[in-house]
């Protein structure tokens, strides 16, 4: 898989800055480099704090505060903000929040051409994605568009120390699994598997160390740093590789049966990488080398014992009887693209093996 005999990689343009502290200073400067002189900022509610130090830096560049986010960005939400960007006559959004704000603005920028400058707040990684998502009846639809690609991202981890800890690790937990999928995906090619491997390696130092801080505010602040660069090259590598197998699975099951996003995810994905790393080659031993054990299914899985997520889906409330059900729906996505292949038995034993927590060969 990582043979560099030949590959086609699309790569994504972008300017990224990266440093504790530098929201407050660079945003005025950032806008003007992209020519912006009048923005609609977006921030949901819990960033509300976050946006109130730094839009003032900005003072008239602010036309207005966008704050109606909502999660999976609700068609009606999309209106509003359109809406409000065309009656400002603004030249640029600026969005401060996690995926749900870039989310927003994303959907905007697709609306009307308008450049993004993103400063995320989370670990979701949308920032670094042409990836949009729209909710109309219940039914989220997503697609691609280099429209809604923000120009410019401003990585604080700062911005992040407010995250109060579940949430930051479930956001961790999540970036991990864009990260570890991002290694078998047919798009993906040896530099996305190198930021892949490294993301794996600063998520994994990040999250440990995380769960290991007590009341040690520097030993957090470190932890926060490993995530937010993580979270970043997460984002970055599933930009362009996407998504497959694993995510198939979690979106089949947490749809299906109401179970939560991020704990789903962390149980189901040491089992998927458990089944591909005998097809991944030296792609596997690197990835074991990033979570500090030559296994690296096993290493997931100690690593979610330590952040205290949960290592099979009986703990995330699937039951035996819905088994059955979760193996039709992940069967219905066949053919399913995945280095190892796989049909329905191969399906039906990684979801027992999931669900118990036993071991898959
Ligand atoms: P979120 O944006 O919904 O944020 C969760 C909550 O945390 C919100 O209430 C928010 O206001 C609050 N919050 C954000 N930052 C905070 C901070 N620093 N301190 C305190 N509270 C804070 O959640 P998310 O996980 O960042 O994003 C999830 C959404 O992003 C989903 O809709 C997902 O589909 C989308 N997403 C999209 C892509 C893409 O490429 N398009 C990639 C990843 C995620």
């Amino acid at each position: 898989m990582t043979a560099m005999t030949s590959f086609v990689y699309d790569a994504l343009p972008g300017r990224i800055l990266f440093g504790e502290g530098l929201a407050g200073t660079v945003l005025a400067d950032e806008l003007a480099r992209l020519g912006c002189t009048r923005v609609l900022a977006f921030a949901g509610e819990g960033e509300r704090d976050i946006a109130a130090r730094l839009l003032p830096t900005l003072g008239d560049v602010v036309a207005d505060v966008f704050t109606g986010v909502r999660m999976h960005v609700p068609a009606e939400v999309a209106v509003a903000a359109t809406a409000r960007a065309r009656e400002l006559g603004v030249d640029g959004l600026l969005s401060v929040g996690g995926g749900s704000t870039t989310g927003t603005a994303k959907i905007v920028a697709r609306e009307t051409g308008l450049p993004v400058l993103a400063v995320p707040t989370t670990y979701a990684g949308s920032e670094v994605t042409p990836v949009w998502g729209l909710t109309t009846d219940s039914r989220k639809e997503t697609g691609r568009d280099l429209a809604v690609l923000p120009r410019t991202v401003v990585y604080d981890p700062e911005l992040t120390w407010s995250l109060p800890r579940p949430m930051a690790v479930a956001s961790g937990l999540n970036a991990m699994a864009h990260s570890v999928e991002a290694l078998w995906t047919e798009a993906a090619n040896p530099v996305t598997s190198s930021l892949a491997v490294e993301s794996v390696r600063a998520l994994a130092q990040g999250l440990r160390a995380l769960a290991d801080a007590g009341d040690d505010e520097v030993a957090d602040r470190a932890a926060r740093r490993d995530l937010t660069y993580g979270a970043y090259l997460a984002g970055s590598c599933f930009a362009v590789a996407g998504s497959g197998l694993h995510h198939k699975i979690c979106h089949a099951l947490g749809g299906a049966f109401d179970l939560p996003h991020a704990e789903t995810h962390a149980a189901v994905l040491p089992y998927v990488l458990a089944y591909n790393a005998p097809a991944l080659g030296d792609l596997a031993d690197r990835l074991g080398a990033a979570l500090g054990d030559p296994d690296p299914a096993r290493g997931l899985r100690t690593l979610a014992a330590h952040v205290g997520a949960p290592s099979r889906l009986a703990d995330v409330g699937l039951r035996d009887d819905q088994l059955a059900e979760a193996v039709d729906l992940v069967a219905a996505k066949l053919p399913i693209h995945n280095p190892r292949p796989l049909g329905r038995d191969e399906i039906a034993a990684l979801l027992a093996a999931a669900l118990h927590g036993t071991e898959i060969r």
